[in-house]
């Protein structure tokens, strides 16, 4: 499959050449995408921005009926676009598939949203004044999108934006434009008119300075590395864009004594290998009570040993490969410097590449120590590794001590334990005897070094608005 721009209600393929798209699973290349760059992103902008005046005096029932159109056609080839995108990326198609679904949830939430986007009046403290506060789009959106879920970190940024009322320029990873290309072409199905959404492949830094720099654009939607964010955030200040920044994560996983043990072990097999570990609220590192830690090391090491490690298109695969060869080597990395530092490999441990495709196994390492590589930086991995704990205050002190405050997670079936960590947690998302909280209807977003602002919800949509204050003397 080869992918284009879509720009003003055309495909095109203009740039500097084009970016082959990998298969990670077999190292094969199975698609391309033009390689655009300052051309592009600037006709995508101006095509957005020409575009807004109108669409943004539609009614939010248009703009719901639209993205309903969209939301159902998303589902209905859900099995075509997972395939693509267990092609691209590599997760196991269940997973595609789900992300899929997960994708569309947000396009049908925000198209409901969409209708309570409620301004407010307020009484005033002198006679014959009226205040009067209005919501409204905030006008051109960009966003920029990593690989890791290509899809649905597309989706939750373009639904609401389009479901405020703003118009949107898409630019999709490089390892993984063909998801986002399909999806696009599901969205024009839908009904979405000329320039009210663009899709620009190509050069990150080229398109980014671009998306940073024009004066038509009123605000960045990204998700990716703290490190880009924060280069992001830097070039922003020169348009004083408005921003919302997903960044990275460096999840705690805490067990308690009084944890149920078999939900504990569900909730840490999913935040931990799901997507190969590879996730931004990947739980990264396990605290475990010291009395039960034996216990619990032994069931989630066998539990562990159990996903089976390939092809996310062949059956009852459970992890897929790593993206590629530098996430192999962080991981090799990660695992090394634990063991040295004490560590003891538990399973897994390993893992075996061939033709440009990177498999690691699912690892667990116990005796892990905060001093550790896979304690401090994002492993996006499957290892889990295990330290113990005494109390519950040294568990959040340990679980707090990071620049991250992204998700963190922990287990406990009692009340009042669990009221202390989950308000004691400097996290924006924290799973109580959860392993999976991303939804559609909840805010999802870091503290710290994890990022600005907040993605689902209430605040999803909240994020593509401008308040305006109109006071009115009668
Ligand atoms: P990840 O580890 O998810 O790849 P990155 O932050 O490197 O995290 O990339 C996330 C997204 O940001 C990708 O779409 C990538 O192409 C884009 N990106 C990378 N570098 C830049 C940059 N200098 N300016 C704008 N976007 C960038």
């Amino acid at each position: 499959m080869d992918g284009r721009h879509y720009i003003n209600g055309e495909w095109s393929n203009t740039g500097d050449g084009k970016i082959d798209v990998m298969n990670p699973a077999t190292g094969e290349v199975i698609g391309s995408v033009p390689n655009g760059g300052e051309q592009e992103a600037t006709d995508a902008i101006e095509a957005a921005s020409a575009a807004f005046p109108e669409w943004s005096k539609t009614t939010a029932y248009h703009r719901a009926d639209l993205l309903m159109k969209w939301h159902d056609l998303l589902l209905e080839h859900k099995e075509e676009i997972g395939e693509i995108l267990t092609k691209e990326m590599g997760k196991p198609l269940a997973e595609a598939i789900g992300e899929i679904e997960y994708s569309a949830s947000f396009v049908s939430w925000f198209a409901e949203e969409g209708k309570r986007m409620y301004g407010r009046t307020i009484p005033a403290s002198k006679e014959g004044k009226r205040i009067q506060i209005n919501k409204q789009p905030v006008g051109v959106v960009v966003s920029i999108t990593p690989w890791n879920f290509p899809a649905a970190m597309m989706a939750r940024k373009m639904a609401p934006a389009l479901a405020a009322g703003c118009t949107f320029v898409a630019k999709p990873a490089k390892m993984t434009p063909l998801t986002a290309v399909k999806m696009y072409e599901l969205a024009i199905e839908a009904g979405f008119p000329k320039g009210v959404i663009n899709l620009v492949t190509g050069s990150a830094s080229k398109i980014g300075k671009v998306f940073t720099s024009h004066p038509d654009v009123r605000k960045l939607t990204f998700t990716g590395s703290t490190e880009i964010g924060k280069e992001l955030m830097k070039q922003a200040s020169e348009t004083m864009l408005n921003l919302s920044l997903e960044l990275g994560g460096h999840a705690p996983i805490i067990v308690l004594e009084d944890a149920d043990m078999e939900l504990a072990i569900e909730g840490v097999i999913a935040s931990k290998f799901r997507n190969a570990g590879q996730t931004c609220v990947c739980g990264n590192r396990i605290y475990v009570q010291q009395s039960i830690a034996y216990e619990f090391s032994k069931k989630l090491g066998e539990a562990a040993s159990q996903l089976k490690v390939g092809n996310g298109l062949d059956e009852g695969v459970k992890i897929g490969p790593l993206v590629d060869k530098d996430g192999y080597e962080k991981v090799e990395k990660h695992v090394q410097d634990a063991v040295e530092k004490g560590a003891k490999v538990l399973v897994g441990g390993d893992g075996r590449t061939e033709n440009n495709a990177y498999f690691y196994n699912p690892t667990v390492l116990t005796n892990a120590t905060s001093d550790m590589l896979v304690m401090n930086e994002e492993t996006f991995g499957p290892v889990a590794p295990i330290m113990t704990f005494e109390t519950d205050e040294e568990a959040v002190q340990l679980a707090n001590n990071t620049r991250f405050g992204l998700a963190a997670y922990f287990f406990t079936e009692s009340m009042s334990r669990g009221t202390y960590i989950s308000e004691n947690l400097d996290y924006g998302i924290v799973g109580w005897n959860d392993g999976a909280p991303s939804t559609a209807q909840a805010p999802f977003g870091g503290m710290k070094e994890s990022g600005v602002g907040r993605e689902g919800g209430q605040e999803g949509l909240e994020a593509f608005l401008e308040t305006k204050y109109i006071s009115i003397k009668v």
